[in-house]
Order: structure tokens, then C-alpha cells, then sequence
């Protein structure tokens, strides 16, 4: 290990405190997050920001989500390791890592070309080549590979994508950030059988918007 990934690592820890005051209590998300280099799913001149509880711009108008909502969102996913858990908004791969790094067989649609293939590459020299990522309207799930234990949706939906709902097995859990532009809630829907399902609501949230169709 060079000085430089000496130094991450201690921010990495830093930041791993952080989230556990906050109320992240469980340890296998908090080691995966101890673990990936976040501030390589940055633009390098941005690397120092990696580390601190924020949102960052990574391009084509899109972000990184904070590290505390990838917790968040991950500790409401509730994965246990052999799951089968798709993801809509691969954005810079990162949250899809910590989903890999806990045992889950992680599925990834981006609706941006160029996001698409810059994460694509950057997984694969990562070691993440076993993330299967798609460049797809993720409102349509991936139905060749359904049906899925766990979905996650990291962009702000309307509304809940019914291709979504019906990709889940019976037992699986969808959590999906729903509302307007600028504060959405963050839901979780259980499938109970083939036609109930169980809603529950928790914190609000500022994602990117869900968008239909894919951007070339
Ligand atoms: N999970 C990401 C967060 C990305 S932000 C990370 O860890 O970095 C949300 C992403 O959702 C953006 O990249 C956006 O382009 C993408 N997105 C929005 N609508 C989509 C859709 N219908 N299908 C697939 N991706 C979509």
C-alpha cells in the first residue's frame, strides 16, 4: 500500500464512525463502505471530497449519492448474501460495489450512455468485473433476468414503475425513493404473494430524477 491509499483508508474509517453515529449499526455495511476506494468513482480532483457525508456531481448532470443514503438505502434492502438484487441507476457504480461486496449477485441498469461505459470500465479495473451492468430505461426493469430478491431504484420516481413491482418473487423487497422533484420518500414494498403487496414509508430524500428512455 502507497501512502496515498495509507491516507484514503484512514478517511475511509473516519467516515465509517460517521455513519454509525448517524445509526448505520449494521457491521457488513459498514465494512463494505471501509473497504471501496470511493474516491476512485470520482474525477480525481475531486478525489479529497470522496470521503466526506455529501452528494457529488460525476457528471452528464448526475451524482454520487451520499454515502449515508447508499446506507440507508442498502440497510432497508435487508441483503442477505446469494440475493439477486437489481439496481436502476448504476451512475458511478459505486453503491452497486457495496451491494457486491455484501454477497448480493448485483444486476445494474444507467440510462446514460456515457456514464454507462465510463463505469462499466471502471468496474471492471476494479476487480467489479462481476457486476453485470445494462444500459436500459430502468423504469422497464430487466425482465430477462427476473424474478429479483431485492430492487433498489437510487433516482426519484413519480411514482412506482408497475415492470418493477412485477419483477419482485414473492418475499422480495422493492425500495424506491417516491414524490415530487425536490423531496421524495423513501418506500419499501414487499411482495406478499403473487398480487399483495406491503408498503412502508420512512425518511425523505433529494435524489436525481427517474427518467424514462435511454440518453445516447
Ligand atoms: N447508484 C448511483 C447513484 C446514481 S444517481 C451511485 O452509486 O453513484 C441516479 C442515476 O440514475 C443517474 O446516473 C441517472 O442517469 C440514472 N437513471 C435515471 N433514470 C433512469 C432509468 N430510467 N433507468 C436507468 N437509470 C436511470
Amino acid at each position: 500500500m502507497d501512502t496515498e491509499d495509507y491516507r484514503y483508508k484512514g478517511l475511509r474509517k473516519k467516515l465509517v464512525q460517521l455513519l454509525r453515529n448517524r445509526g448505520i449499526t449494521d457491521e457488513r455495511i459498514l465494512e463494505a463502505i471501509g473497504k471501496i476506494p470511493r474516491h476512485r468513482f470520482l474525477d480525481h480532483a475531486f478525489a479529497e471530497w470522496a470521503y466526506k457525508d455529501v452528494a457529488f456531481p460525476i457528471g452528464s448532470d448526475q451524482t454520487i449519492s451520499q454515502p449515508y443514503t447508499v446506507a440507508y438505502q442498502t440497510l432497508l434492502l435487508d441483503i442477505s448474501p446469494g440475493h439477486k438484487v437489481l439496481e436502476i441507476g448504476t451512475g458511478s457504480g459505486y453503491q452497486a460495489t457495496v451491494l457486491s461486496e455484501m454477497g448480493a449477485k448485483v444486476y445494474s441498469i444507467e440510462r446514460q450512455a456515457k456514464l454507462f461505459e465510463r463505469t462499466e470500465k471502471l468496474l471492471k479495473k476494479l476487480g467489479y468485473g462481476r457486476i453485470r451492468v445494462y444500459l436500459k430505461d430502468g423504469m422497464k426493469g430487466l425482465p430477462r433476468f427476473a424474478p429479483f430478491d431485492r430492487i433498489l431504484v437510487t433516482a426519484g420516481a413519480r411514482s412506482v414503475p408497475e415492470a418493477l413491482t412485477e419483477q419482485l418473487s414473492i418475499g422480495g423487497k422493492l425500495v424506491i425513493p417516491v414524490g415530487p422533484q425536490d423531496h421524495q420518500k423513501m418506500l419499501r414494498i414487499t411482495r406478499l404473494s403473487e398480487d399483495e403487496f406491503k408498503t412502508e414509508t420512512f425518511e425523505n430524500f433529494k435524489f436525481v430524477p427517474l427518467l424514462g428512455g435511454i440518453n445516447p
